[in-house]
This record gives structure tokens, C-alpha cells and sequence, in this order.
């Protein structure tokens, strides 16, 4: 394919970062292929659902969608280390740490529709402290994936811990599903709360209730 030789070419141009620049210019190979794929089966979509993919308001729809879940999914190929490099400090700092209320939007994996909300996510450091936007990011990484709320919320957990290794974590989630609001029992207003607590967090009933409460009061402000 044309594009493929002409970032290859750039690549090979470039001393220095050479390796760095192929495997830049793969991905965004391998992101054409996919947005080329999706593009192709969302037409077909819309021809399934009894749509004419060629009338005016469609024809860049396809396109617009296999982007957009495109998007929605690049979580998958995100790797922790790659995410957390150069963030994680040596500090003595042994106070809990808590970021609330970081927005998610996830795809639920048995409708692909929407799961929306907050994440709060405190930790206990131990000797090691993460840059606080990183958790922001690890929240990111996880939540653009297919994604049932009880898994993510582990998973961010797991991932502070293996990152840091603090003496505990909290990880709560409030979020609404877009499939029990528009289809299924259609409960508009109903959230979702899950919650993850690893090491102090599970073990000691007090300082699980100081994250509980310090988040909730920051909640019922908004
Ligand atoms: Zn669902």
C-alpha cells in the first residue's frame, strides 16, 4: 500500500530515533487498516438496518463511526509500563492520597452502549508516589475497552498496586449504563457503585472509611 511505504520511507529518513520512528509509523499503519475494516462493516450496518449508506447525510458516516469506536477502544493498546514511565517518584510521604471524580466513559461489553460516570481512586503510598494525572491515565486506559464496571474497577486497583506497590488501595465507581437507561428496564436515573479495596483499604475499617467519606463529601458538593 502507498501509505505503508511512504511512512516506511519516513522512517528510514530520519537518523537517531529510527526504531522509534517505525514503530510509529506501523501503528498508524495498523490504525488505517482497522478504521478501513470498521468503515466497510459499518456500512453493511447501515444497509442491515434498512439505511441507504449512499444518501447525503450517510455517505462519511461509516467512516465518522469506525473512528469514533476506533477511539472508544484504544485502551487495548495501551501498555502499563509505557503509561506510568517516568512517573513514579520516591517520596516519604505516607498520607493518603485521593484523586475523585475522574469522568469515564466506557463501551458496555454486552451492548456496546455507553457506560458513563466518576472514578475515585485513593492509595496509601508506601515509599512511592505516582504522578497524579497518571491516575487520571490509568483510568483512561482501562475504560476505553469493551468494559463491565466490577472488572474495571479491579483493574485500576491492580494497577496502582503492581505500579507503586502502596500499602493500600480504593478505587469506587458511580456510573449510569446507557443500556438499562435506554433500553432492557429503561431506569433512567439508577447508577451503578462498585467499589475495589486492596491491603489497608480492605484490612483496616478506619481508613476505609476515610476514603469513603472524603470522597463522598467531595460528591454531594457537585
Ligand atoms: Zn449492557
Amino acid at each position: 500500500m502507498d501509505s505503508k511505504e511512504s511512512f516506511e520511507v519516513k522512517a528510514y529518513q530520519t537518523s537517531g530515533s529510527e526504531n522509534c520512528q517505525k514503530v510509529v509509523a506501523k501503528e498508524e499503519d495498523k490504525r488505517e487498516d482497522t478504521i478501513k475494516k470498521l468503515t466497510k462493516l459499518y456500512k453493511e450496518i447501515l444497509q442491515t438496518i434498512g439505511e441507504d449508506p449512499e444518501r447525503q447525510g450517510l455517505m462519511k458516516t461509516p467512516m465518522r463511526a469506525a473512528k469514533a469506536l476506533y477511539y472508544f477502544s484504544h485502551g487495548y493498546g495501551v501498555k502499563l509500563p509505557d503509561l506510568l514511565n517516568g512517573a513514579i517518584f520516591n517520596e516519604d510521604h505516607d498520607e493518603m492520597v485521593i484523586v475523585k471524580d475522574i469522568e469515564m466513559f466506557s463501551l458496555c461489553e454486552h451492548h456496546l452502549v455507553p457506560i458513563y460516570g466518576h472514578v475515585s481512586i485513593g492509595y496509601l503510598p508506601n515509599k512511592q508516589v505516582l504522578g497524579l494525572s497518571k491516575l487520571a491515565r490509568v483510568v483512561e486506559m482501562y475504560s476505553r475497552r469493551l468494559q463491565v464496571q466490577e472488572r474495571m474497577t479491579k483493574q485500576i486497583a491492580e494497577a496502582i498496586t503492581l505500579a507503586i506497590n502502596p500499602t493500600g488501595v480504593g478505587v469506587v465507581i458511580e456510573a449510569t449504563h446507557m443500556c438499562m437507561s435506554m433500553r432492557g428496564v429503561q431506569k433512567i436515573n439508577s447508577k451503578t457503585i462498585t467499589s475495589c479495596m486492596i491491603g489497608v483499604f480492605r484490612d483496616d475499617p478506619k481508613t476505609r472509611e476515610e476514603f469513603l467519606s472524603l470522597i463522598q463529601h467531595n460528591r454531594s458538593k457537585l
